[in-house]
């Protein structure tokens, strides 16, 4: 919680409707500032429209999100971007024909001297070198680097992260979690979907499971992986 006590994220009742498909059905969290929370759960689960929601890309169907206790109901991308929210996409589309600099200044014109934002992020993912190439020429992991640059470089309060160890060699995922760790370690809350539960158990203390659009478990760790739950609905899939 933050010092007066509001949450940082609230979700309350997020249901979200694609024509007749229900992608989410009630959708109800609650993430302190400091979190290090992990979501698990099936393809087709909606954990990716949730962060859509969260961060302003798309409108929910039924129910609210706050951030500090302020509703965010008609605040766009942008706006919630200046409040410290940042997200990563699943299939990173950086603009490949401009170097990697320019893609991250992209994220970060809502912040502050940008520049210094986008140098910073390069920094913190490990890409300086590759600053003035072009973004199509980068390969798998750098690509990842780059999505996470463009997030960290608005200097988010909150980081959503749509698995961002998928498809990665056994070797390049401890690249991703060290940053992950760090940013957290730096005080930013980390909101992490991810398949690659070994890459999101070493950071997060806390997991939510979810299924068919519902929050079917939420809490430590241990518990959650633990549950027939888990068991039945995700790893059984996985
Ligand atoms: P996950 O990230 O858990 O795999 P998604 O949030 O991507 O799940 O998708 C949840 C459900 O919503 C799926 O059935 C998916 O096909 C559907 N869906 C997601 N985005 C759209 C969209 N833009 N239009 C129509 N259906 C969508
Ligand atoms: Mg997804």
């Amino acid at each position: 919680m933050t010092m007066d006590g509001t949450m940082l994220l609230t979700v309350r009742g997020l249901s979200m409707k694609f024509g007749a498909a229900r992608a989410l059905d009630g959708v109800s969290l609650e993430v302190p500032a400091g979190s290090r929370l992990g979501i698990v759960g099936p393809n087709g689960a909606g954990k990716s429209t949730l962060l859509s929601i969260i961060a302003g890309q798309l409108t929910p169907t039924a129910g609210s999100v706050a951030i500090d206790g302020h509703d965010m109901g008609g605040v766009d991308e942008a706006g919630r971007a200046r409040r410290g929210v940042a997200r990563t996409f699943q299939i990173p589309r950086p603009f490949a024909a401009m170097t990697v600099l320019d893609n991250v200044l992209v994220g970060a014109r809502h912040v502050g001297s940008p520049t210094r934002a986008a140098v910073e992020a390069l920094e913190m993912v490990g890409l300086t070198h590759r600053a003035n190439d072009l973004a199509g020429s980068l390969g798998f992991l750098d690509r990842r680097r780059l999505e996470m640059a463009r997030a960290v470089a608005i200097r988010p309060r909150i980081l959503l992260l749509d698995e961002v160890a998928g498809g990665l060699t056994d070797s390049e995922i401890p690249a991703v979690t060290t940053m992950v760790a760090g940013l957290a370690e730096a005080g930013v809350t980390i909101v992490w979907i991810e398949h690659v539960l070994r890459a999101l158990l070493s950071v997060s203390t806390r997991l939510v499971l979810l299924v068919e659009g519902r929050v079917a478990i939420d809490g430590e760790p241990s518990e959650v992986m633990a549950s027939d739950m888990i068991r039945r609905s995700y790893l059984g899939v996985a």
